[in-house]
């Protein structure tokens, strides 16, 4: 058995527990009696022989007693799904917080599977991001939000006793019914008045001339009232709103005249899009549901494979990089680059690797003074009836990361769920040594 910090039994009871895990006195399975300290908030390494006693320690004495004492803090419901646990067969240990283990698994899968996607970490990811996750549309960027009857009521009851307000709805019609008709059967519902044009009218005053009435510019009046900040007020408000959402199919507005209106909708929606909500299946590749679409799900696609384009990253542009240009033939592509590089300052003599980011890109995106790789292998696309175009296209075609989901295998509105800013999939791209936040 070996350890990052070995101890002097007495020592142990002065460390300070924030700063060390401390176990006293270990005794499960074949441990004799280990007394260790591990450092907080680093990645500890356990080595040792077969047998030493490894898993004894981390798993069933240091992971048992985190899980234990994490459960022991639930509620008494919860717990009782959970059955007991053995407290492990230790003195103490100190300085234990909630924890998560890994199986070590034999493991069949793609060797470009990080450590985010293979292990089970994942699945709980999924979990906490369809639990407390936030949709944020991509177009305002703004929280996308469901109204609810309760949300609506408290923005109502946020105003000023006194305020008059109206509650509308938008008028639904069916198809095969006429405007008429539509009137008519708000009348027997019991309805008296809409807004037309910005307007109340009654219902009968605009059944005298149906004709002249447009359809857009009706909306119901389900309500109108002065708010007080008493029960019977929220009540009342609240059957309002709730009546509006179910004529108006999810939609509803508050109008203060003199003020304004406020729309709100129950639908998942923001910026005219419907959002699905977060749940484990949208988080989920290897199901239809959560599968980016263009791939899906595998997270690769049948593309140019940059890596066949540009095989010896340790030639310059100059020397002949991008290997589709070498040929007499596809020079055409490549002179225009080399003769204008140093008006867009392209170092056409710098190897491949030692290009920015910004200036690799550029080669496939192409600028005003040369037509990049992406146009060059469309235009092999367009002649893929000549056979020599068919031949050179397939030399570079190649399993590549998908572009849509980047290779994280996820339809790509997964990515606007996110907590602290960061996305499921911005987790899982991100490398081992940032995902400590
Ligand atoms: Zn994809």
């Amino acid at each position: 058995m070996s350890t990052s910090i070995s101890l002097e039994q007495n020592s142990l009871d002065q460390l300070d527990p924030k700063e060390y895990i401390i176990i006293k006195g270990a005794r499960v399975n074949n441990l004799k009696n280990l007394s260790v300290a591990i450092p907080r908030n680093k990645l500890v390494v356990v080595t040792g022989l077969s047998g030493s006693g490894k898993s004894s320690l981390a798993f069933d004495t240091l992971f048992a007693e985190g899980q234990r004492m994490y459960v022991e803090s639930l509620s008494s419901y919860a717990r009782q799904f959970l059955g007991r646990m053995e407290k492990p067969e230790v003195d103490y240990i100190k300085g234990v917080s909630p924890a998560i283990a890994i199986e070590q698994k034999v493991s069949t899968r793609n060797p470009r599977s990080t450590v985010g996607t293979t292990t089970e970490i994942y699945d709980y990811l999924k979990l906490l991001f369809a639990r407390i996750g936030r949709t944020y549309s991509p177009i305002s960027g703004s929280e996308v939000q469901r109204d609810s009857v309760t949300s609506i009521v408290e923005f109502i009851l946020a105003k000023e006793e006194g305020t008059k307000l109206m509650i509308l709805c938008p008028l639904i019609t069916k198809d095969e019914r006429s405007l008429e008709e539509e009137l008519n059967i708000l009348l027997q519902k019991g309805y008296t008045r809409v807004i037309y044009s910005g307007q109340p009218h009654f219902i009968e005053e605009l059944l005298e001339k149906p004709q002249e009435l447009k359809e857009e510019e009706i909306e119901i009046l389900i309500d109108r009232g002065v708010v007080q900040h008493d029960e019977d007020t929220q009540f009342r408000f609240s059957d309002s709103v709730q009546t509006a959402l179910f004529e108006g199919q999810g939609d509803c507005i508050v109008e203060i005249p003199g003020e304004g209106r406020t729309s709100f909708s129950d639908r998942f929606e923001a910026d005219g899009i419907l959002f699905e909500e977060p749940s484990v299946n949208l988080f989920t590749f290897n199901n239809p549901f959560g599968a980016c679409k263009r791939c899906e799900g595998f997270g690769k696609i049948l593309g140019i494979d940059p890596d066949l384009v540009i095989p010896d990253k340790t030639l310059s542009v100059y020397d002949g990089a991008i290997a589709p240009w070498r040929s007499e033939t596809m020079r055409k592509w490549l002179d225009p680059l080399l003769k204008h590089g140093i008006e867009f300052d392209f170092p056409i003599h710098r190897t491949y690797s030692e290009l920015s980011a910004e200036e690799q890109e550029v080669l496939w995106t192409g600028n005003k003074y040369f037509k990049g790789l992406n146009k060059f292998f469309e235009y092999l696309e367009s002649k893929t009836h000549k056979i020599q175009y068919r031949v050179m296209l397939s030399r570079y075609r190649g399993r590549t990361n998908c572009p849509e989901c980047k290779g994280t295998r996820l339809r790509g509105d997964a990515a606007y769920v996110k907590i602290n800013k960061k996305s499921i999939t911005d987790l899982v791209l991100m490398p081992i040594d940032r995902l400590t936040a």
